[in-house]
């Protein structure tokens, strides 16, 4: 049992909200840290083709003798496969790296907008999921202006937008308009990787839950209604991480860490930054 509530998605298939991201677990440490966030109760993972650890995800995985249906997996498509035309062929490469016969949520990476392929990337998904590759479909780093173009050309409204926000950078913004077209609010980097935890108000909280910092934030964003997936290679990180839901941040908590906002961010922007 666990006690990690599901969102349901638009397209009616449920996420787990908590989950674990594994962007810079190296490969030759991915199965025994991802092992570890199984045997503490994560069921939901992040990963990506240029995480270059797919494989030791799913190595994980298949040792963990866990029922498929248990679990939720991501991967990601990255710019230069859709930008050379290869989104049908990245897709299976994941799943055999990953071992799998299918993925949860597959999204597109990054939006890269500077030629707008990524809506041709798009249309590709909606087929990668007709074809059961996928059971959902979702984007990463889109601005409102590039779910508008995606949804326009589509038959289908991306199920989540995963984006960069913790306490610094809130993207109030980019949730307000996945929130108009229904699409859910993933958080990246949503520790900040660690740059928020001397805050005033995360600090405050956390000694007045008798928490971690991290534990606060965690629960910031649960509170907010976010999916988010903080990602650590240390045991007993990952197992902290996961033991917040047995403290609630008041009203006024939740607010004080709202006040954080400062637009800075950890990643790049994805209105200029054109990888691939
Ligand atoms: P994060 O905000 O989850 O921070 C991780 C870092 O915070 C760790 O490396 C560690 O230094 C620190 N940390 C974690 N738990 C801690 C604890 N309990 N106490 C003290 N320090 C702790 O950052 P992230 O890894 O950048 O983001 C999480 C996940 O989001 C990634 O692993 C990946 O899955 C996803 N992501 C996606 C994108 C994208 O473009 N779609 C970009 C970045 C990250």
């Amino acid at each position: 049992m666990t006690a990690v509530p599901n969102i349901t998605l638009n397209d009616g298939h449920q996420i787990p909200q908590l989950g674990f991201g594994v962007w810079q677990v190296p490969a030759d440490s991915a199965e025994e840290v991802v092992t570890t966030a199984l045997e503490t109760g994560y069921r939901h993972i992040d990963t990506a083709a240029i995480y270059g650890n797919e494989e030791g995800v799913g190595a994980a995985i298949a040792k963990s003798g866990l029922a498929r249906e248990d679990l939720f997996i991501t991967t990601k498509l990255w710019v230069t496969d859709f930008k050379q035309g290869r989104t049908k062929d990245a897709l299976p490469t994941s799943l055999e790296k990953l071992g799998l016969d299918y993925v949860d949520l597959y999204l597109i990476h990054w939006p890269s907008p500077e030629d707008e392929k990524y809506v041709q990337a798009w249309l590709d998904l909606e087929e990668l999921k007709a074809q059961g590759l996928t059971r959902s479909i979702g984007v990463s780093n889109f601005l409102p202006d590039h779910l508008e173009k995606v949804i326009a050309a589509g038959r289908e409204v991306p199920a989540v937008n995963q984006v960069e926000i913790h306490p610094i950078l809130q993207q109030r913004e980019i949730q307000e308009a996945n929130r108009k077209h229904g699409i859910a609010t993933q958080a990246w980097s949503p520790l900040a990787q660690g740059k928020v935890f001397e805050e005033t108000p995360v600090v405050q909280a956390a000694e007045e839950h008798g928490v971690t910092p991290a534990q606060v934030v965690i629960r910031w964003h649960l509170q907010a209604g976010r999916i988010l997936f903080p990602k650590s290679v240390t045991p007993e990180r990952i197992r902290s991480n996961f033991d917040v839901f047995g403290f609630e941040l008041s009203e006024a908590q939740m607010r004080a860490i709202d006040d954080l906002e400062r637009g800075e961010r950890i990643g790049g922007d994805p209105a200029t930054l054109n990888p691939g």
